[in-house]
Formats: C-alpha cells, sequence, structure tokens
C-alpha cells in the first residue's frame, strides 16, 4: 500500500474540486496543465453544476467519480473546504492538496479553521499540502502531473524543489526556463500545516531521479527534525537553501555576550551550515548555484584554470577566486607548452590563458581539453567576451562538444547579447552559463564546499551531558548561579577552572590565597556585579598576602563610590600567558541550544568575531568553529608564541554543547574568559556565568 504522502506526488487519479465552468479562471487553468502535462491517470473535476469542464466529464461529488481518487485538489471557497475535506476522507482519497487560502496567514479566525481541518485530515490519516498553497508538479515520466495554474511549463530535469511561496516558487520555474534548469519536482507548501520540507527531504533522499533539492524556506517548521534529515540528505545529494528573513529585526532580550551576539538569524545559520546545506542568499544565485550542481562533475579539488579571449573579466574572475575558498591552478610546463603550440605567440600560456579576441572556436575546444587533461587543475572557467571573428554559439558549441569528455567541472561565462543565453542552454552538453565571472565562480565554489563536504566523515554523537551540581544549583531571584556553583558546573563537564577559593569577608582571604597559590587574582562577588572588572571588582598579579590585604582595601573603597557591597571575594590563582576566548550558551526559542566561540575578554562585542552552532556537536565541529574566526590567527603561532592549544579549546566547546543539550533549563552560559594556554597545555576558564530559566 503506497503511503498517503506518495498518493499526492505520484497519484494514479486526480480530482479537482471547486472547478468553475470559466476557462480563464484559476480551475480552469489548473486543469488546462494537468491535462497538457500529459497526465495519463482519470481527471475528475467536481461540480455539482456542470455536466462537461475542457472536454473532461464532471461528477456533482468525489463520492460520484468513476474510480478510487488518489489525490484531490481543493479549490472551493474557505468556507466550504471542511466540508470538501469530509467528503474527500469519506471516499478515501489517499491526499489532499489544498490551494484555497484565508487560513492561517489571514489571521485568528483562520487559523481555527487550519486547526481544524488538520484535526480532521490526521484523524483519518490522510496528508495534505497545504493550504494556501500554487499545488504541484512531478515530471516523472511515469507520472507527469502538474496541478499548478503556472502559465509556463515547467522543464523536466533533476531538481527537485519545495518552496513556502508559491508565486515566488512558479517565478523561479519561469525563470529557469530562461536559463535551461529543469525540474523533477516542485511542491509548493503554502502554510506547510501537514507536509512540511522535511517530509519532502525524506522522499527525496531515495529518490534516484532527484539529482539536486532546492529548498525556499520562509520558516523551519521542524527545525530538530531538520537537522538530522538535512545531514542526511546533503550527504547523498546537494541541498541548496534560500532562507528568507535574514535580517529580521527584535533580537531577543539577553544579559549575557552570548545571547547579544546571536541575532534572530543566527540559529538558522547554524543549523544550516551544521547540516551540510549550501545557503544562498540571493534568487540569481540560488539560480546560479543550482544550475552549476545540475550540469556539472564536482570538482575533486580547489584549482582552477581560466580560459579566456580578454583579460579584464578573467582579472575579476581571478580577484574572487580566493574569497570562494578557490584558487589559481599552475598549468604544468607540458600543458603550457600544449598551449603554446595551438595559440598565437602573443597568447599568455600561464593560467589564466589569455587567447587574446581573435581566438577561435576551435581554440577554446582545444585550450579545455589541454587544461581539462593537467593533473593540476581540479575546475575550469571559460570566459569569452563577444569574438569579433566568430559568433558566440558556434564558441559554445565547441565547448559544450568537448565538457563531457573534460571530466571535471567546467563553467562557461560569455559577456555577450541577451539572445544568446536561452540558445546556448540548450546545447546538448553545454555546460552551465554565466553573464558574469563573479557569479560563475561563486557557484564554482558551492560545487566545491559540497564536495568537501562529501570527504568529511559523518558527525559522531554526543552524549548529552547531565551536570548534577546544575541540577542543585540554588539561582538568585534572576536565575544566576552564585560564582561557586557555576565553576563547580563547568569542572564537573570537564572544563578546567583556574584553582579558586569563595571568601565572606576580608579576614579570610590569606588563607584561601595561600590555598590556591599565588599570585592569585581578587574579585569581588555578589548578584549586582555582572562585569566586575568595570566597577573595579578585579584585581590582578597579587603576589602575597600583603598585596592581597591591599588590594581588597583598594577594591571596597572602589565598589563602595558605585555603591555597590559584595558579597564576598573570589580568591583565584593567577593564570599566566593564555588567550582570551569566550564560550558561552544561548538558546533559540526555535532551535533550542546555541554554543558560541569567539575572541574573548573584554571588548568581544566590539570585534563581534564569533562562531554559533546548535548542540550538540563532535569535537570536529567544534574545531571548525575555531577555525571559522577571523582572528583564528591569534590562536597560532603568534609573535614568537607557540600555537596554542586549540585541541584543549575545541574540547570545552564540545562539552558545553553536550550540556546544553543535557539542560532545557539552562539558559544563558558566557565563560569569558576560557584562558587557553601554548598548545599541550590546555585551557581554563577564569569567569563564568550562568542563567537558568526562562
Ligand atoms: P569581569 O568579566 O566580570 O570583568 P573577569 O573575572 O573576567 O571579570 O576578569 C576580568 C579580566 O581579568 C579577565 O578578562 C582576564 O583578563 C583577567 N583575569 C581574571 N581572572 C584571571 C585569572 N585567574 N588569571 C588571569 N587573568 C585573569
Ligand atoms: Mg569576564
Amino acid at each position: 500500500m503506497r503511503s498517503s504522502l506518495e498518493r499526492i506526488l505520484a497519484p494514479r487519479s486526480v480530482a479537482v474540486v471547486g472547478v468553475s465552468s470559466k476557462q480563464e479562471s484559476l480551475s480552469g487553468r489548473l486543469l488546462g496543465n494537468l491535462k497538457s502535462a500529459g497526465f495519463a491517470g482519470g481527471i475528475y473535476p467536481i461540480n455539482p453544476r456542470a455536466a462537461v469542464i475542457a472536454d473532461l466529464q464532471c461528477y456533482p461529488a468525489i463520492a460520484a467519480a468513476p474510480g478510487p481518487v488518489d489525490l484531490a485538489v481543493i479549490m472551493v471557497p474557505r468556507d466550504a473546504v471542511l466540508a470538501a475535506i469530509d467528503e474527500c476522507i469519506a471516499a478515501a482519497v489517499g491526499g489532499v492538496v489544498v490551494i484555497t487560502a484565508g487560513f492561517r496567514e489571514g489571521g485568528e479566525a483562520g487559523a481555527a479553521v487550519e486547526r481544524e481541518l488538520l484535526a480532521r485530515l490526521r484523524t483519518a490519516g490522510v496528508r495534505m499540502i497545504g493550504p494556501n498553497c500554487m499545488g504541484l508538479i512531478n515530471l516523472a515520466p511515469d507520472v507527469r502531473l502538474d496541478t499548478t495554474f503556472s502559465p509556463t511549463p515547467a522543464a523536466p530535469g533533476r531538481v527537485a524543489f519545495a518552496s513556502h511561496s508559491g508565486a515566488l516558487g512558479v517565478a523561479v520555474l519561469e525563470a529557469a526556463q530562461e536559463v535551461g534548469l529543469g525540474f523533477a519536482q516542485f511542491v509548493s507548501l503554502g502554510n506547510s500545516a501537514d507536509v512540511t520540507a522535511c517530509d519532502l527531504l525524506e522522499l527525496w533522499e531515495d529518490d534516484e531521479r532527484v539529482g539536486v533539492v532546492l529548498l525556499y524556506l520562509e520558516s523551519l517548521d521542524e527545525p530538530r527534525r531538520f537537522i538530522e534529515l538535512a545531514s542526511r540528505v546533503s550527504r547523498r545529494k546537494p541541498l541548496v537553501v534560500v532562507k528568507s528573513g535574514r535580517t529580521e529585526a527584535g533580537q531577543r532580550a539577553a544579559s549575557s555576550h552570548t545571547g547579544a551576539l546571536a541575532a534572530a538569524d543566527t540559529a538558522v545559520a547554524a543549523l544550516l551550515k551544521q547540516a551540510g546545506a549550501v545557503r544562498v542568499d540571493t534568487l540569481a544565485e540560488m539560480l546560479d548555484v543550482v544550475r552549476a550542481f545540475e550540469r556539472c562533475p564536482l570538482p575533486t579539488g580547489p584549482r582552477v584554470a581560466v580560459v579566456t579571449n580578454a583579460g579584464g573579466p578573467a582579472i575579476a574572475a581571478t580577484d574572487v577566486i580566493g574569497v570562494h575558498g578557490l584558487g589559481l591552478a599552475e598549468l604544468a610546463p607540458a600543458t603550457r607548452e600544449a598551449l603554446r603550440a595551438i595559440l598565437p605567440p602573443e597568447a599568455s600560456v600561464a593560467n589564466p590563458v589569455d587567447m587574446l579576441p581573435s581566438a577561435t572556436p576551435e581554440n577554446y575546444a582545444r585550450a579545455v581539453e589541454l587544461t581539462a587533461a593537467d593533473a593540476g587543475v581540479d575546475a575550469l572557467l571559460t570566459i569569452t567576451v563577444r569574438p569579433p571573428l566568430a559568433p558566440p554559439l558556434d564558441v559554445a558549441r565547441a565547448i559544450a562538444g568537448v565538457t563531457l569528455a573534460a571530466g571535471k567541472p567546467v563553467l562557461s561565462v560569455f559577456m555577450t547579447g541577451a539572445g544568446f543565453y536561452p540558445a546556448a542552454a540548450a546545447l546538448p552538453g553545454m555546460p552551465p552559463v554565466y553573464r558574469f565571472p563573479e557569479s560563475a565562480v561563486r557557484a564554482l565554489g558551492a560545487l566545491r564546499r559540497h564536495a568537501e563536504r562529501l570527504t568529511r566523515p559523518a558527525a559522531a554523537t554526543v552524549a548529552p551531558a547531565r551536570s548534577r551540581a546544575l541540577a542543585a544549583a540554588t539561582p538568585d531571584a534572576d536565575g544566576y548561579l552564585p560564582a561557586a556553583q557555576a565553576f563547580a558546573v563547568l569542572e564537573e563537564i570537564g572544563v578546567p577552572v583556574a584553582p579558586w577559593r569563595v571568601v565572606g569577608g576580608a579576614s579570610d582571604l590569606p588563607a584561601a590565597a595561600a590555598a590556591v597559590g599565588y599570585p592569585v587574582v581578587l574579585k569581588a562577588i555578589g548578584a549586582r556585579l555582572v562585569h566586575k572588572s568595570d566597577v573595579g571588582g578585579v584585581a590582578v598579579g597579587l603576589r602575597d598576602a600583603g598585596e592581597l590585604a591591599a588590594a581588597a582595601a583598594a577594591m571596597s573603597e572602589r565598589l563602595a563610590t558605585h555603591g555597590v557591597r559584595p558579597d564576598g571575594y573570589l580568591v583565584q590563582r593567577q593564570v599566566m600567558g593564555g588567550r582570551e576566548v569566550i564560550v558561552g550558551v544561548a538558546r533559540d526559542p526555535a532551535v533550542g541550544p546555541l554554543v558560541m566561540c569567539g575572541l574573548g575578554g573584554v571588548a568581544v562585542e566590539v570585534w563581534k568575531d564569533v562562531a554559533f552552532r546548535v548542540a550538540p556537536f563532535d569535537r570536529r565541529e567544534a574545531e571548525a568553529m575555531v577555525d571559522e574566526l577571523r582572528g583564528v590567527r591569534l590562536l597560532g603561532a603568534f609573535r614568537g608564541r607557540r600555537p596554542a592549544d586549540r585541541a584543549a579549546l575545541a574540547a570545552a566547546i564540545e562539552h558545553l554543547g553536550a550540556l546544553a543539550a543535557a539542560h532545557p533549563e539552562l539558559a544563558e552560559c558566557d565563560i569569558n574568559p576560557l584562558l587557553v594556554r601554548d598548545d599541550g597545555e590546555g585551557c581554563v576558564a577564569v569567569d563564568a556565568r550562568i542563567r537558568v530559566g526562562a
């Protein structure tokens, strides 16, 4: 028995409920598309007041259809949808696509109907796409289904595309036609009340006809499930995601650095990265990248050869090659000699290979063959500025003729008149064509990132780290743990803390200092002391009892001028020579715990040099976070210093992720700073704040 979702996506019969007899109506269009796509199963228009619509026999109700109905497409007005759904359920349809709008997207009244709709379908075990959607397309040769009212039919191909926005989805299908991008399936998700992008990922993962998965998402409906599925899918095929709503305003109030640095989009960005998705920012970039995935093999390395008939655009290309994680290939002497033999003496045979404006189609074909055969080349970029001596389409044809045999990705830039592009895209074997070098290089960068992802081993499972100290903690009214308890939590999960003692009054300081060992740092503690050094509540470099006593006296005077009376003091061993890093936890309401690492200390919010991941994650992911920091070189061998202990730092980050995953009540945590010592010496937390609660 096929699942309800399979019966929706690959139905053997379709009923359209709520068809109008006017051909120019949306339902008329939809019926037209259904017929012209070549759907071979039964098509049953449902309309109690018509006998024949668009040459199709009409039926007064679903129950009157001459055979079982796999898919019911619902187009009746909103207030008639529930009744239509009841009929569908009674007639045992396989599944429904609700095109009708006016549900959750329109306010509370619509939301209530949507909930009711969903409840009835769930009880009956019938799946639904929509409501408020534009239908779906399945171009598999044995299905050929189009239940959209899109004016232009999509071309068949290997891309499976799901979109929250139906209108945008249809517009993308149209734009894709111009650039020769073909689709296996298109699903307009609408409100995603039942079927979500995750359900489709699950199906597309195993569908051999789907070579590339493309998602246009306005929200992430099931973030945890999405991470899991997307991580799996992206190991089998490229997963390209446009997530709109990136600059969504309204940051949540947060008292930690980690919370303040986590913007609205942070969680989604981290999640997509972790899941191995290729995130693109714009629709133009999306088409550029998807075309490259559809038409090119993946590069096995980052080295690009550029073959051009003009110097300027080649420079524009090489300028951005580094930005996208690629590099310029060094051509072997034999390759250069072979190029020399076919090109005029003024041509440049180093990379970029500049064949000059006189380059012929034959020159392009030979140059592509020769550079592709060079073992030092992983990918090729051809650039053609309108050749004076040959029509650009002849150059395109010549390149298309040798591309398949090249066995490496070839991307082609043609800077010429608009009419050229659809014609070139239609040439058999033609590599993806771009108007500008930057877009081609960016698409190649995406191919490379995906290829790299495939070589990375699957993420290890990380056990959540339960902390007894956290479970037993006694937070203050605002949810903050006393300093000693916060430190105890860290020690429990394997993040070392510099030896410390808490004392109530100045008279206990000498014994505490003797216990942790000089030199010590003295810190005032108290509920209202958030950033202690801001009010003079931290004194470092105290070498003996005398200096400690003097520092304590001076500190209580300084604090008094700020109106602060400390609850006590923390005496801590001074850590020498560590590099200051911040590691923290914030919580995204939808996605859950996020772990941050960044270059720390007091200026962390100035530099904003931070990386986020969704917890939990494995050691490699923690290492990748560190590598991602712009200032990562400060942790390397630097000004005569040995490199910092990055392994210890990664371990601390991973442990914090495991803690956050185990404790949903952990709202915020800042370890600032974690002092990372030289390689082999580990890292040590010297300041920690933990808040529990909402
Ligand atoms: P706060 O962040 O509340 O101002 P910290 O405890 O982080 O207070 O101390 C401020 C700074 O003092 C730290 O960023 C670090 O540079 C330094 N510091 C604090 N404790 C130690 C320590 N045990 N060893 C070395 N340096 C320390
Ligand atoms: Mg601090």
